[in-house]
């Protein structure tokens, strides 16, 4: 199932930035039917009586026609889409089925397609289907779909948004399940094929030799980010490669250097995991025009393998995007797996917590600039939690307590994994515990992994235990156990009865045999 992890540093918000990037996206009025391109070839008489009885039945305009390539079924689901620029940005899709019976339809994030076109028998003429909270009926016989995406439109109406897709000049970018049909049963085993013609696409997959997507029904419940145009680069890491697209170019910085920063951050994930965790992952750089803040936004989605989307100011300078944290936080998130349901004090926790020591093991930040971090930002969460519970934080659900208190449940955990472990065993071996069992996980694997590492039974205790307590209890006793002592002057790192636990912290440990 896919997830979703939204980070904001508050400057600015969101929709200060939607709002900066509509009147900058510079698009063009469309029209609202849901196909306006003019047929291919000449019309036949049928196919002419056709459009005339759609039109009257639903008072929409019918597809293109004559029939899509794909009339016979095969074993494949075959889409081909096209990116059209007139009379607006957009995505014309077909869809060749593989299976002839009745069946259902649905676009994940649902809202963007009105009608999709059913195509049977070559004689009759196109189906309009209604799509219905995103879901669409197919009747017995339908060989193929036919709809169309109407991006420019829907940024439009809707404001620019990660979801629904955002602008710059000649490039676009959405999220793939705002604009992908995809069966409502799906099915790792059903095969699916996908052709993109009209732009140089950027997609969390890597295209077959022929330039094709070979995918399972399944990659398409949650098929992360999509870049249409724009410039693209390449990080290198050791058995490992970032393909970014850059949607339009950064002011001070070329491509490449974008690309290194990126492959720097990357880097840094290898102080936690000794490899990096995915072979290949799309990061999508979105600059945001008359901005110089780095790291306005981040988002990672859970497609297979995950994807990642940031909006960096377009006038940020190389010093300023190295001093960022916001691009390391969102890889950070690809060392857990997504957990289901949503348990952001365990994935937000875990990337903010191993943000800051990942700094400081890199040699990004000294340790005392790391730990003056870790307790700003848990100040700023006690400050939220005004005397409350965990449970009742957990509850409320709400940035930045809620990354904080997480960061906090993960120093307490790692402390006591190391505790229990002689300092051979932390926090990163339960992630590389994780990641050898899925692409998912719970919460009741999280602790059932904690309880592995640590070699003991611990975690359901002390949650039951923590639970109960204000949100922050026991910081002030932890610190000066670890010897991180803050002063007028910031913080001292001193030897105490638990330093050398301390520096282990700060320092690459060894992840476990798993
Ligand atoms: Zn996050």
């Amino acid at each position: 199932m896919g997830s979703v992890e939204a980070e904001v540093d508050g400057t600015p918000s969101l929709p200060v930035v939607v709002k900066l990037l509509l009147t900058r996206c510079g698009m063009k009025k469309t029209g609202d039917g849901p196909l306006h391109r003019l047929p291919r070839r000449p019309l036949r008489l049928s196919s002419l009586l056709a459009i005339i009885l759609s039109l009257s039945a639903c008072g929409t305009v019918a597809p293109r026609l004559p029939p899509p390539r794909q009339e016979a079924v095969s074993r494949s689901l075959r889409y081909h889409v096209t990116y059209v620029r007139e009379p607006g940005h957009a995505l014309e899709v077909e869809v060749g089925l593989d299976q002839p019976g009745e069946q259902e339809f649905l676009f994940t994030q649902p809202g963007g397609v009105k009608t999709v076109w059913a195509f049977r028998d070559p004689a009759a003429p196109p189906l309009a289907l209604p799509v219905q909270g995103g879901s669409v009926r197919l009747p017995r016989g339908t060989h193929s779909l036919r709809y169309r995406y109407p991006l420019d439109e829907i940024i439009r109406e809707r404001g620019p948004g990660f979801f629904t897709g955002m602008g710059r000049g000649d490039a676009r970018y959405l999220a793939g399940k705002s604009w992908l049909l995809r069966p409502r049963v799906a099915s790792p085993s059903r095969r699916v094929e996908l052709w993109l013609e009209g732009a140089n696409a950027l997609l969390p997959w890597v295209p077959a030799p022929e330039g094709h997507y070979v995918l399972t029904a399944a990659d398409l419940v949650d098929s992360g980010f999509h870049s249409f145009g724009g410039h693209r680069c390449q990080a290198r890491l050791p058995g490992a490669v970032l393909d970014v697209a850059i949607l339009a170019p950064m002011r001070h910085l070329g491509d490449a250097a974008v690309c290194d920063w990126l492959g720097r951050t990357a880097g840094q994930l290898l102080t936690v995991r000794r490899t990096f965790p995915y072979p290949r992952v799309a990061v999508h750089v979105v600059p945001v025009e008359g901005d110089r803040t780095p790291n306005l936004f981040g988002m990672l989605m859970w497609s297979t393998p995950p994807s990642i989307s940031l909006l960096v100011g377009q006038e940020a300078r190389p010093e300023a995007l190295e001093a960022d944290w916001a691009a390391l936080h969102e890889m950070l998130h690809l060392l857990h797996p997504a957990f289901v349901p949503r348990t952001p004090w365990i994935s937000e926790g875990l990337a903010t917590y191993f943000t800051e020591l990942a700094r400081a093991r890199s040699g990004r930040h000294p340790p005392e600039r790391a730990w003056a971090e870790l307790l700003r930002g848990f100040e700023r969460g006690r400050e939220q939690a005004a005397g409350r519970t965990l449970e009742e934080m957990i509850e409320e659900d709400a940035p930045p307590g809620i990354y904080w208190v997480g960061a906090y449940l993960a120093l307490l955990l790692d402390v006591e994994l190391r505790r229990a472990t002689q300092h051979q065993r932390g926090l990163e071996d339960v992630l590389a515990f994780l990641a050898g069992r899925g692409a998912t996980s719970t919460p009741a694997a999280y602790g059932a992994a904690v309880d592995a590492v640590a070699g003991r039974p611990f975690f359901e205790e002390w949650w039951a235990r923590r639970l109960r307590e204000p949100a922050f209890a026991g910081l002030e006793g932890l610190l000066e156990a670890l010897g991180v002592t803050l002063t007028p002057g910031g913080i001292q790192l001193r030897p105490a009865r638990d330093s050398l636990l301390r520096e282990s912290l700060e320092a690459r440990s060894a992840s476990g045999p798993w």
